[in-house]
């Protein structure tokens, strides 16, 4: 298959990826299984070799954010009806999906739960979807440090390791996010793994340069493959992009070339829901190199900005696949809109249409009990009813 997406290595696996690769999160905001089907389709015509799912990464796991309630949509279901259908891939496609095991059984049963639902099979030692050849990176979703020790504990490594040498995947790996350097930093250290997902982005270096250790240079010199989350700083990011753009002039395209110009950096995982969205973020990829000094200069037009950014709900989801609010409130999505309301009013844009979307929250805000249960399992260390008090306060 024909395509001009770069390569670059992927730490030290051996292997070469697309600088730009697909991040099928975002596939359960599609409407239906067919519009899922179809942006696959799409993305794997541009010759991409990298997509990145997760067990996790369903319309259950999404809540009340499912466009068309009772559509079930399963982004591994839907790679792997998509890639069995193809004859027409010639290189081995990366695959990454995630698990929540963080003991040798749980390893065990989520990981045949997503070969299952990816439909891989085992051939002649290799793996394979359909007739497509596939290269299984296989994740611990989200490690912090307690449930990383409790690994070391379980003799997860060992037993995951054992997995590795019969084949049922290639590469191990971890996802982790914001707040969690200590723990990022042992499990690069530690010689578990061979890849990492780590969020990074204009406004938030603060896992590489902008921390007190550049992580993602210390994975890179670890030799790990390195894929970038979350480029484009989160759903929630890209809904106020114009207002931002606005202000500090960094669009979307620069953005993404201030991570694809980070020279530790293998892949950027573009988490789309159309097509025109991808291609975007190829041709942003195709743009010459930002220099070192560029990307300063970047980064000190971004700052103006983060004074908005310091404390808006992202609108990631993470917390969704984990935990519903026992009151029902929608908080990412009352806080996700308010974060915009926000930005909006401090920026001069126009705000009149927030109120009238906010009466449709059944209940609103100040159905919020500030049990605090919620925050523990918010990315970004949000103070989830502290901010819902103010939103009911600026909404009711
Ligand atoms: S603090 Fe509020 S939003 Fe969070 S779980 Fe409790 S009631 Fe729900
Ligand atoms: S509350 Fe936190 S984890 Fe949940 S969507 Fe917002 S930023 Fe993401």
């Amino acid at each position: 298959m024909k395509t001009s997406v770069k390569r670059r290595p992927f730490g030290n696996t051996g292997l070469k990826v697309s600088e730009i690769s697909f991040g099928a999160m975002n596939l359960r905001m599609l409407p239906d299984n067919d519009s899922a089907n179809k942006l696959i389709n799409d993305i794997l015509d541009t010759g991409i070799n990298l997509i990145d799912t997760a067990r996790a990464y369903d319309t259950r796991g999404y809540g009340n954010y499912a466009i068309s309630p009772g559509v079930f949509i399963s982004s591994e279901i839907e790679l792997g009806k998509a890639i069995s259908a193809r004859t027409d891939i010639d290189e081995p496609l990366v695959i990454v999906t995630k698990g929540h095991g963080y003991t040798p059984q749980e390893f065990d049963s989520h990981l045949a739960e997503s070969r299952e639902r990816l439909q891989i099979r085992n051939e002649n030692g290799k793996l394979f979807i359909g007739k497509t050849e596939i290269i299984l990176v296989y994740l611990t979703h989200g490690i912090g440090l307690q449930r990383y020790e409790g690994m070391v504990r379980s003799g997860l490594f060992t037993h995951a390791n054992k997995m590795r040498e019969e084949g049922l995947y290639h590469f191990l790996g971890f996802s982790s996010h914001y707040g969690d350097s200590v723990v990022i930093q042992k499990a690069i250290e530690s010689g578990y793994y061979q890849v990492c997902e780590l969020p990074y982005n204009i406004y938030n270096i603060s896992l590489g340069e902008g921390g007190s250790t550049d992580l993602i240079k210390l994975a890179y010199d670890e030799g790990l493959g390195i894929i970038n989350m979350k480029a484009f700083g989160g759903g929630g990011m890209v809904a106020i992009s114009e207002q931002l753009s606005d202000l500090t002039g960094i669009g979307y395209a620069g953005m993404a070339r201030f991570c694809i110009s980070n020279p530790y950096i293998s892949t950027i995982d573009a988490g789309v829901t159309n097509i025109e969205e991808f291609l975007a973020d190829i041709h942003a990829a195709s743009l010459p190199r930002l220099s070192a000094q560029e990307r300063v200069e970047l980064r000190e037009r971004s700052l103006v900005a983060s004074r908005y950014l310091d404390s808006i709900c992202r609108e990631c989801m993470h917390c969704m696949e984990k935990f519903e609010c026992p009151q029902s409130v929608d908080f990412p999505r009352i806080l996700g809109m308010h974060g915009r309301y926000t930005v909006s009013k401090s920026l001069g844009f126009d705000i009149s249409g927030y109120k009238s979307e906010y009466e449709a929250f059944d209940p609103p805000a100040s159905g919020c009990i500030a049990c605090g249960e919620c925050n523990e399992w918010c990315e970004y260390q949000l103070d989830i009813p502290d901010m819902l008090e103010t939103a009911a306060h600026d909404f009711e």
